[in-house]
């Protein structure tokens, strides 16, 4: 029996998790659930999963949260610090599913007490991947890949120094074959529906502008110990071969499987064992084609920044992630226009300075300043549009 702590339990992962959870009921045991601010979903799921405690980074929706869940047993906290210490707590297996930086202060309180982590939550490895692989060798704490694309390598590598090099593939989002001039006018909407993953908003949209391909570049650099040169991206639209390991003998394997997070889910939850899924099977005769084409830098700009922000390192991830989020954020309330995104970014990008951070304290004040930044972009860029908009009436 395996007792899981779930990050970030009232998402897209966290719910594909804990469908394979009550699957296996012999198997896993719900230790603590988390979520940002949604405490009626976070008290359903501690109703069904029984955890010892459920906790929440909105303080505010304690008192919601303590009511919903009164008579349960079930302890609740909130607060970014009681997710550090929910993160801590004893227990086999950490899922890190919290969408994006803040995420980083409880995957890395798991690491440093040693708990193994099955890892989604590419941002917090983007922010501080170093620090991050440091704490693990200190600790021995396993950090198992739940992306598709790097469980896929995880399940077909073998030692390093046999690897010659290490492909993502990409489905290409909504918009592979859109031209930028198309690209500038789509909406939220469009953006968020993706043509062959089910998944949360954020991840949608940078798979839309293949920043997510970018940030999946850095957290394999940090996972698999290989160099910048050694890791490549291919759009593959079907999303049915999820990544490949090219070794120096000329072989190349990779892991095929159906476009369902469950699959990946369920190799990091078991591992080093295997569960059964319910998920559809892969059928190669009725997939009848696999195509590849290599990523467009020209249209997809966001692909481009990420890579040179890897190849830079230091600071350049954290601040490429932190000016994502924000950009992100700004579109999906409508405040700038889709292909702004890589463009805010790399405006954030060319006003921060280099520098290399040494603590966790100087990774998060990099990402305060180039949120701040960023916002003062997106402020400038709505009083501008503002001003036109008056002036056109
Ligand atoms: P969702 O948006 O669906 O869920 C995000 C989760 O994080 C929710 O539980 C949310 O709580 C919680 N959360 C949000 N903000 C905070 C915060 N400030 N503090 C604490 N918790 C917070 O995201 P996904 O499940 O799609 O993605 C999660 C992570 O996994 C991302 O890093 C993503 O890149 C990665 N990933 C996702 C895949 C997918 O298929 N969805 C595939 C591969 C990787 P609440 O519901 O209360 O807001």
């Amino acid at each position: 029996m395996k007792r899981l702590i779930l990050l970030g339990a009232t998402g897209s992962v966290g719910a594909s998790a804990l469908d394979l959870v009550a699957r296996n009921p012999d198997r896993f045991a719900v230790e603590a659930l988390t979520a940002g601010q949604d405490w009626r979903r976070l008290a359903e799921l501690a109703r069904a999963h029984r955890p010892a405690v459920a906790a929440i980074a909105d303080e505010a929706a304690l008192p919601a949260l303590r009511e919903a869940l009164a008579g349960t047993g079930i302890a609740t906290a909130a607060g970014a610090a009681a997710l550090v210490e929910v993160a801590s707590r004893p227990a086999d297996l950490v899922l890190a599913a919290i969408v994006g930086a803040a995420g980083l202060p409880p995957v890395l309180a798991a690491v440093e007490r040693g708990t193994p982590v099955a890892l989604a939550n590419k941002e917090a490895l983007v922010c501080a991947g170093a620090l991050m692989t440091a704490a693990a060798a200190r600790s021995g704490a396993a950090l198992l890949p739940v992306d598709s694309e790097h469980n896929a390598i995880f399940q077909v590598l073998e030692a390093k120094e046999r690897v010659a090099r290490i492909t993502l593939t990409a489905s290409g989002g909504p918009f592979r074959t859109r031209s930028l001039a198309e690209m500038a006018r789509v909406t939220p909407e469009e953006a968020v529906r993706h043509p062959t993953w089910s998944m949360g908003a954020k991840i949608s949209v940078d798979s839309a502008t293949l920043m997510n391909k970018g940030l999946e570049l850095i957290e394999a650099f940090h996972l698999f110990g290989l160099r910048p040169d050694q890791l490549g991206v291919l759009v593959h639209p079907q999303s049915l071969v999820h990544g490949l390991v090219e070794y120096v003998d000329g072989s190349v394997l990779a892991q095929l499987g159906p476009a369902d997070m469950r699959v990946p889910i369920a190799h990091a939850l078991a591992w080093p064992e295997r569960i059964a899924t319910p998920v559809e099977r892969l059928c190669l005769a009725t997939a009848g084609r696999l195509e590849f084409e290599a990523p467009d830098r020209a249209r997809f700009p966001a692909l481009a920044l990420a890579e040179a922000a890897l190849a830079e390192g230091g600071c350049r991830p954290c601040v490429l992630n932190a000016a994502n989020e924000v950009a992100v954020a700004a579109f999906l309330d409508r405040c700038i226009g889709f292909t702004e995104i890589a463009a805010l970014v790399e405006a954030v990008l060319a006003a921060q300075p280099r520098c290399a951070p040494a603590s966790l304290a100087e990774v998060y004040a990099i990402d305060a300043e180039a949120r701040a930044r960023a916002r003062q972009l997106v402020a400038g860029r709505r009083a501008r549009s503002f001003a036109a908009h008056r002036q056109r009436r």
